[in-house]
């Protein structure tokens, strides 16, 4: 048993709490909560370790791209989207070591980083060896798509099928998914598989209203996407605009009774967000990867309108491909520094117990509360001096504790 204590410590769950003390046992699991100020209070034997700053449980990372890791640097910033997935698309083909070796490197990163689970698109199984045997519990998204032909989805889907079979899931302590790429990329019966294929409680995701050209589609049948879909031999014959942006499109196809995760969400707006808690029978969560849209197109989501709305927002990294690193601090710094209207509570909560519960991990992840393993972080350099004023800035460090 160790026992931790630090200036505030952050349960997430409940209030933060003056000189507060965890206490952890030797497999990682939190056996106390101790508040000095309680009237039950009584100190430890053991005298506990001090930190500086305070202590949160680990990050919960909803949108990355793991396999994309030796992409680092290889797309430049600000092309928009459709040029920066062009890059992706045909920029894959690296030399399996230096691919497996980069997924390695950045899964024990992101564990450094305070990282506790990752939701982790994927399209091949390059990752699976890494989290079988990783520190990080992983969610694995397999991603479909097809490009919107309905005669490519038979293919599209035994191809994915296969990835799907042989990722990391429940036997490692992970979790697994089938998930529709984006609303562009996906026709009709490739959704009748992947709704089909997931028989149990999943969670899913679907990258979302992430560029103008995305709803214009939608709306009216043309734009930029029309040339991009040309360019990898597909045909928009069969599709006619239904008038309303993508995710419009999305909910008629995805399965409502699915927790599902929207990322990106950089244009969606409030009717789009109350149309989707509509829609959802088991948690909508929206995840915002702010780096990314920085790297891809120079702008962030309105997330005073996703707060309006009550909406329940989670963090992600991305890729490599369209970030700087896989961490969910500097996605927080970011947020903090271009929308510091934001409280720091906010983000915590965005970043740890919000993340779990749309992995569905919260029964052991995302708050520091007896009977949970969550991982327990120092953040040191906050700028402030209290809950009143925290704010993480430039200064802002993590380390991990547990
Ligand atoms: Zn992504």
């Amino acid at each position: 048993m160790t026992y931790h204590t630090a200036p505030w410590i952050y349960p997430i769950t409940s209030p933060p709490m003056k000189d507060g003390i965890v206490a952890i046992d030797d497999k990682g699991r939190i056996t106390a909560v101790l508040d000095p100020a309680s009237p039950t209070f009584t100190a430890p034997a053991t005298a506990p370790e001090k930190h500086d700053g305070i202590l949160i449980p680990g990050f919960i990372n909803t949108h990355c791209h793991l396999e994309l890791s030796h992409l680092v640097g290889k797309s430049q910033t600000g092309k928009t989207l459709l040029p920066f997935l062009i890059d992706v698309i045909s920029m894959r083909e690296t030399a399996q070591e230096a691919i497996d070796a980069a997924i390695e490197k950045h899964d024990a990163y992101m564990w450094e980083q305070g990282i506790q689970a990752v939701g982790d698109i994927c399209n091949k199984l390059d990752t699976a060896p890494v989290k079988k045997k990783s520190n990080i519990r992983y969610y694995s998204f397999v991603e479909m798509f097809d490009f919107m032909q309905p005669d490519r989805a038979e293919a599209s889907y035994d191809g994915y099928k296969t990835v799907y079979d042989g990722q990391s899931g429940a036997l490692d302590g992970n979790a697994k998914s089938a998930v529709p790429h984006a609303p562009y990329t996906v026709s009709n019966p490739l959704y009748e598989h992947i709704n089909a294929l997931n028989d149990g409680n999943e969670t899913v995701s679907l990258h979302n209203q992430e560029t103008i050209a995305e709803d214009q589609l939608f709306l009216t049948g043309d734009g930029d996407f029309l040339p991009f879909f040309k360019g990898f031999g597909a045909t928009l014959d069969h599709f006619s605009p239904i008038g309303k942006g993508s995710i419009f499109h999305a909910l008629e196809h995805m399965d409502p009774a699915k927790r599902t995760i929207f990322v990106h969400n950089t244009l969606t707006t409030a009717e789009g967000i109350r149309t989707a808690e509509a829609w959802g029978q088991n948690g909508i969560f929206w995840a915002t990867c702010p780096n990314a849209n920085l790297y891809i197109e120079n702008r962030l989501p309105r997330y005073d309108v996703f707060i309006a709305e009550g909406a329940k927002m989670t963090v992600g990294t991305d890729s490599l491909t369209s970030n700087w690193q896989l961490s969910i601090l500097e996605e927080l710094r970011t947020i903090s520094r271009f929308q510091s209207y934001l409280p720091f509570e906010t983000l915590l909560t965005w970043a740890t117990i919000n993340g779990a519960e749309a992995l569905q991990f919260d029964d052991e992840l995302g708050s520091l509360e007896v009977g949970k393993a969550p991982g327990l972080l120092a953040l040191t350099g906050l700028e402030g001096r209290s809950p009143e004023d925290f704010r993480i800035g430039a200064g802002t460090r993590v380390q991990r504790i547990v």
